[in-house]
């Protein structure tokens, strides 16, 4: 049987409920049980202020590296899975607290501009909780249609992210 193709993906994760930082580390490991999927690298956990409302406690972040043979839409619906087993309320607000947010960053140097799906992630040229912890983990990458991680980086002021670990 042929072995079926693999992808490398990274995924963003963001808590600030119940506990945040024990949010971060079962989201892992349940990202880490997923059939088809192989963690590559974790990055340290970070602190950050929230987008949006500012009526809401700060968040944790860290980014995850996976090689996976799941299309980008299955993997998709298993992270909102993990998501939901979290706990995760949506709310009609924007960017409003939350238990577990997955985002998928980048999937190989795919673009896919889906109803449901946009990769590269929308917020990943100017949102320095998504950009500090992937260039931890991932120097050299480049952001399809963005050009190289760091550059993106060098322009993204730090704006209270703090290394945690
Ligand atoms: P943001 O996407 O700006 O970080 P958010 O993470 O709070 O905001 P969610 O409520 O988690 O937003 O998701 C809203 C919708 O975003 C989901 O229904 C999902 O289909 C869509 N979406 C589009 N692209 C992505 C992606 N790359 N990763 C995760 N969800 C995505
Ligand atoms: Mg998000
Ligand atoms: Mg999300």
């Amino acid at each position: 049987m042929n072995r079926p193709e693999t992808a490398i993906a990274y995924i963003g994760l963001g808590s600030n409920l119940a506990d945040p930082a024990s949010q971060i580390k079962t989201g892992r490991t349940a990202i880490r049980a997923l059939k088809g999927i192989r963690e590559l690298a974790f990055s340290s956990l970070y602190y950050s202020f929230p987008m949006g409302p500012q009526d809401q406690p700060d968040y944790y972040n860290a980014v995850i590296a996976v090689e996976t043979t799941l299309l980008p839409m299955v993997l998709l619906r298993a992270l909102q899975t993990i998501e939901n087993a979290q706990g995760r309320i949506r709310k009609t607000e924007r960017w409003g607290a939350r238990t577990l947010d997955l985002d998928i960053l980048l999937y190989n140097d795919q673009i896919i501009d889906l109803p449901d799906l946009t990769v590269p992630h929308s917020g990943i040229t100017d949102r320095a909780f998504v950009l500090y912890p992937l260039h931890e983990i991932a120097p050299d990458l480049q952001v399809p249609g963005h050009g190289a991680l760091a550059d993106l980086l060098s322009q993204c002021p730090l704006a209270g992210l703090k290394k945690l670990d």
